[in-house]
């Protein structure tokens, strides 16, 4: 993220085209991440280019946890598609870190609770 010094909010204005065609590009390089997850996931398709692209868009094309704000994926460089495990319905895009520890938590929720809980 470069910082918003005068110049840039100047240069913004007086190139709305440029600024949009840059947007479109940093979209269309997610998308193609996105995809890239779900092939070698072996998971088949979770979301079209198109769905996946809206989706990201979205979510302000940071990570869809609430507080996180990652505008980059981190780990091996892909964004994941979270789903509910039980009923395989997608939630968000979220970076690694979040989906490394939502996994975490959801699986052991009542431990962590209980421990919480337990020690104030
Ligand atoms: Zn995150």
């Amino acid at each position: 993220m470069h910082p918003q010094t005068p110049y840039l909010r100047e240069w913004k204005k007086n190139n709305p085209e440029k600024v949009k065609k840059y947007s479109h590009t940093y979209n269309q390089k997610h998308a193609d991440t996105i995809l890239s997850y779900n092939r070698k996931r072996k998971r088949g398709i979770l979301l079209s280019p198109d769905e996946a692209t809206a989706q990201f868009i979205k979510q302000g094309c940071k990570c869809g946890m609430p507080l996180c704000g990652a505008t980059e994926p981190g780990g091996v460089g892909t964004w994941h598609a979270d789903h509910n495990p039980i009923t395989h319905k997608f939630r968000s895009l979220l970076c690694a870190r979040c989906n490394l520890h939502l996994g975490i938590y959801e699986k052991h929720k009542s431990k962590f609770e209980s421990y919480l809980e337990n020690n104030g």
